[in-house]
């Protein structure tokens, strides 16, 4: 427990100090950015050399613009609009993405019982959790494999609570990501949810994805677990407090969208 707390502590102070330098790096990129948009605009004469270099100018100032916008929202402890979600919902949404989106040697299945606890969530930010998961599990079978979304309904207890800190008695909607993948080795396993960890290639990877997951479920009353076996694949369980009751009454946001065969 006291490992586990030190952890949190650790994991709060680097998320401190990434949010104070991306709140200067964004004073400094704003201008840099402004400027390489109006310089093109300003000497559109200018040759073709110059023209090249204003242009490498504005990309590389946008990409620190999104790159520091991530770390804000991360490093923000996002807010969000919460409101009473059927998670079915979300992950047949997500899957039809991950269909269209991810190459064919992926296989995409989906297990969700009909009678899935509701929560009160953000479904953007909910959205991004999972899809955070599933690019990391695309990642992770570069030759093709399975990757499997399934959600369950969970209580939890006493015992379960006296082993995580994090966890409180009552019903829980639980959401599994696993692979098929490489899996993940004791030593990185230790640091996947700091900010900026990544054993990605510059430009593929930000090291975002698990801290802005962790960020999210937080804030969401939740929590997440990861069980990896190097050469077999991963598991990652979200686990967000339910509301009770398994169907929504508003219709905005919880109907079922095109494509959800139910
Ligand atoms: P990024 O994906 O940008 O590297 P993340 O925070 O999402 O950042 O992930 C951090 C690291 O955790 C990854 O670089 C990778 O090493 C490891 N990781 C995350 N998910 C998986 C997975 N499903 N299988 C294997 N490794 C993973």
């Amino acid at each position: 427990l006291e490992a586990q707390l030190f952890r949190a502590q650790r994991l709060e102070s680097i998320g401190t100090l990434a949010s104070g330098i991306a709140h200067d790096l964004n004073n400094i990129l704003t201008p840099i950015l402004a400027g390489a948009q109006l310089l093109p605009l300003k000497f559109p004469d200018a040759d073709e050399r110059t023209q090249h270099l204003l242009e490498i100018l504005e990309i590389n100032a946008r990409r620190g613009a999104d790159l520091v916008k991530q770390v804000l929202s991360f490093a923000r402890g996002v807010e969000g609009k919460h409101i009473t979600l059927q998670i079915r919902h979300l992950i047949t949404e997500v899957a039809k993405i991950l269909k269209e989106t991810f190459p064919k040697s992926i296989e995409i299945s989906i297990d969700v019982p009909q009678d899935l606890w509701l929560v009160s969530g953000d479904s953007t930010q909910l959205h991004q959790v999972l899809m955070n998961l599933c690019v990391n599990a695309r990642d992770a079978m570069p030759n093709g494999g399975t990757l499997t979304i399934s959600a369950e309904n969970l209580f939890i207890d006493e015992n379960y609570v006296r082993m995580n800190l994090e966890a409180k008695i009552g019903p829980y909607t639980v959401i599994t990501v696993s692979d098929t993948g490489v899996g993940i080795p004791a030593e990185v396993l230790d640091r996947i949810f700091e900010p900026f960890f990544t054993t990605k290639d510059v430009g593929q990877g930000t090291g975002l994805g698990l801290s802005t997951v962790l960020g999210i479920m937080k804030s969401h009353g939740g929590f997440v677990n990861v069980y990896s076996e190097v050469g077999s694949g991963t598991y990652f369980k979200v686990y967000l407090p339910a509301v009770g009751g398994t169907e929504t009454l508003s219709t905005e946001t919880t109907k079922p969208l095109l494509g959800d065969e139910e």
